[in-house]
């Protein structure tokens, strides 16, 4: 049966979730499918910083770490993100970026498994993830081979004995495809593998449980899914057991056991601020507040199920209006086997993407081919997903391919 507009606005009707959207200062006229790569500007953010910035920084000045909780915010933030990744208080802390911290990770975890000397980790994973291995292979003082899997759906079939770490996105970046942490976690412990989940596409759109995992590392953004602003610092997590034993190599002074000290030799401070180097940008991090404030009283079991029905009804709108055309679904259909963003492979996907945007349907595009389109549950309605399948699709056949408007490729897509 076709799907109509109706029929969204009656999903939109029953939907529990339907309030949220009002946290956020949306653009009127446009619909919004790239919170997955930077979240949407949570009203009271603008308020916030200025406050930051005039009364904090203007008018206390240096006063404002101690006044304002300027030099706890790592762990502050973190306790406040544990809540959202299934993890007891004091085994998260937000800092630097998700490469920097996979790196500071990878370090920890060879050191664990010192004896051991490969890293496994997904050819299709975001590249940075593997280019971050790459150089912690190549300087973490002894021969370590790294392998690259490509069929990452049987990863637990390429554990060995010899696998110091694996290195996984719970939610991949361009297919899609989830992972279950707690079997692949448990193979690998099996194994005496460690693993590192990177969460950037699963936090803050479904319920993560890191703890009930027995997970030993996690990384992730804030300007996804959580609404923190662009580059805000990312987080992570080293679970309790391991805070003792393990060494990163960027060990600057807010990790160290006295700070304030200024001894000239390095001393690890205990516990998880072990991960961290030197002074935050404090902006940054006073907004990721107010996007971990968008998820107040939200029931992370609810807001999956409505990614799940996001996703299927997107993929099935696609399907409807635009699978004639040659547009194809990449990655699984399964909305349990999925994150919450949905890649489409078209020959003409780029200047489809840009007819889109041209139209206020923000999505994005992944060579080679790929149309990403990701579904915030907090702050998009079934209605418009109708409408922005119905706008590809007038965009396919407006054949933007041929208009050089169209297909100028700008730095970042
Ligand atoms: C977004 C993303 C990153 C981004 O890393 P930065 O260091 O914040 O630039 C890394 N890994 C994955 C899987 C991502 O999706």
């Amino acid at each position: 049966m076709k799907i109509s507009r109706q029929h969204c606005l009656e999903l939109d009707a029953a939907d529990p979730m339907a309030h949220c959207a009002s946290r956020f200062v949306l653009p009127p006229g446009k619909i919004y499918l790239d919170g997955n790569s930077l979240g949407a500007l949570p009203k009271g953010t603008s308020e916030l910083i200025a406050g930051v910035v005039e009364q904090e920084w203007g008018n206390d000045l240096i006063q404002s770490w101690n006044t304002a909780g300027w030099f706890e915010l790592p762990v502050k933030l973190g306790d406040r993100i544990s809540n959202l990744v299934g993890a007891a208080a004091g085994q998260i802390v937000v800092c630097d970026n998700t490469s920097i911290n996979l790196y500071k990770t990878l370090h920890a975890a060879l050191g664990i498994n010192a004896d051991r000397n490969l890293i496994l980790a997904d050819r299709g994973d975001f590249p940075t993830d593997l280019y971050m291995i790459e150089g912690a292979a190549q300087s973490c003082g002894r021969p370590v081979e790294v392998r690259l899997i490509d069929d990452t759906a049987n990863i637990v079939d390429q554990f060995d004995q010899r696998c110091a770490v694996a290195v996984l996105s719970e939610v991949n970046y361009r297919t899609g495809l989830r992972l279950d942490m707690q079997t692949v976690t448990s193979a690998a412990h099996k194994l005496g593998i460690l693993v590192i989940w990177d969460l950037c596409h699963s936090v803050g759109a479904m319920p993560v449980a890191l703890d009930d995992a027995e997970a030993d590392f996690a990384v992730g953004c804030s300007y996804k899914f959580l609404n923190g602003g662009p580059g805000a610092p990312a987080f992570v997590y080293v679970a309790r057991r391991h805070h003792s034993t393990m060494r990163q190599p960027l060990q600057g002074w807010w990790s160290h056991q006295d700070p304030f000290g200024f001894a000239p030799e390095y001393a690890p401070t205990t516990g998880i601020k072990r991960m961290l180097s030197g002074t935050q940008p404090v902006l940054s991090m006073r907004a990721i507040a107010c996007g971990l404030g968008t998820f107040d009283g939200v029931d992370l079991q609810a807001l999956r199920e409505k990614s799940g029905q996001m996703c299927r009804l997107f993929i099935d709108l696609v399907e409807q209006e635009c699978s004639q055309y040659g547009v194809a679904l990449f990655g699984p259909k399964e909305p349990a086997r999925r994150g919450s963003h949905v890649a489409l492979s078209f020959e003409h996907g780029y200047s489809v993407v840009q007819a889109m945007i041209a139209r206020g349907v923000i999505g994005d595009f992944r060579a080679p081919d790929l149309m990403r389109f990701g579904f915030a549950p907090l702050y998009l309605s079934f209605a418009q997903l109708f409408d922005a399948v119905r706008i590809m699709r007038e965009s396919i056949e407006q054949e933007p391919w041929l208009d050089s408007r169209f297909n100028h490729v700008g730095a970042v897509t």
